[in-house]
This record gives C-alpha cells, sequence and structure tokens, in this order.
C-alpha cells in the first residue's frame, strides 16, 4: 500500500484487528520512509459500483467521499460512529445487492437520507439540504414535515360500526 504521504511502496502493517461490528478489518500502517502513519480498511465488496451522476457523468463508487459527506452532517451531533458505519454498510449492501451496477446519484442519495433520518433528525434536514439543493425556506419546512410525518403516531383508525345485530 502505497504511502499517502511520500508516496513510498514500502509501508508496513503494525496491527490488524476487525472493527467492533466485524464487517471490515482495520490495519494501521506505518511507512518506515517518512515515519507516516495510516489506516486502512479491508472490506467486503460484492460488487463494483458506478455512480451515475445529474450531468451523466460516470465515476467509481467513493465510500470515503461518502463518509465525508456524512461527517459534515454529522458535525457536532451525539450519533455513534458504528451506527453510521453500520448504516453506510447497509446502504452500500442494498445498492450490491440490487443487479444494477451503474446507480443514479439520485438513489443514492435517497438510501443514505432513509438511513439517517432514523439516527439523527438535525443531520438528516442537514444533509437533505445539500443534496437536494434547497433554494427556499419552503423546501425545508417540507423535509421538517416529511419527518414530523414519519414520527407522528399512526391515524387513529376509523371508528368502526358497531357490528348490527343479527
Ligand atoms: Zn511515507
Amino acid at each position: 500500500m502505497r504511502c499517502p504521504y511520500c508516496g513510498s511502496l514500502d509501508t508496513q502493517v503494525k496491527d490488524s484487528r476487525p472493527t467492533d461490528d466485524s464487517s471490515a478489518i482495520r490495519r494501521r500502517r506505518v511507512c518506515p520512509d517518512c515515519g507516516g502513519r495510516f489506516t486502512t480498511f479491508e472490506r467486503v465488496q460484492l460488487r463494483d459500483l458506478i455512480v451515475v451522476k445529474k450531468s451523466g457523468r460516470r465515476v467509481a463508487f467513493d465510500r470515503d467521499k461518502l463518509m465525508r459527506s456524512l461527517g459534515v452532517a454529522l458535525r457536532k451531533r451525539p450519533v455513534d460512529p458504528d451506527r453510521v458505519e453500520r448504516m453506510v454498510n447497509g446502504v452500500v449492501r442494498q445498492l450490491e445487492s440490487e443487479g444494477e451496477s451503474e446507480i443514479p446519484s439520485a438513489r443514492i442519495g435517497e438510501l443514505i437520507m432513509q438511513g439517517l433520518k432514523s439516527l439523527d433528525d438535525v443531520a438528516y434536514v442537514r444533509f437533505a439540504s445539500v443534496y437536494r439543493d434547497f433554494r427556499e425556506a419552503r423546501d425545508f419546512s417540507s423535509v421538517i414535515d416529511e419527518l414530523n410525518t414519519d414520527e407522528d403516531e399512526p391515524p387513529p383508525k376509523p371508528r368502526a360500526k358497531a357490528p348490527g345485530k343479527v
């Protein structure tokens, strides 16, 4: 694995252990040339995913990039990073198992939003505001309405008519 600091190819694994949920192996690495330390993750990948952007451009799915945008949405929010990791694992696994190797970016955004909704309302609104490119205040309020709808009690069933006597 090439050193991200100096480009040396001679890096060494110092420590290797599964993540808490055992979905990945985390390896701590050190570069003997520059002393740089970094971490790599080994994960199951069932298939290569290609993201089709709104512009039609195709790029390889970049999990790190997704994690960075989630990091922005979750900044200073009290959410356990392991839950975020598991949510993303679930989304990726779902995308991999849908059978399409080209995934519209909108599909990924919607799945991530669904996942965020159950993790943290504030992060959900933040992510939605970027992802859906809000321009007006009412865009925010419609997303907040979506949240409230989900949290409300189910509407009461219409009162059953008393069964007619036979
Ligand atoms: Zn180095």
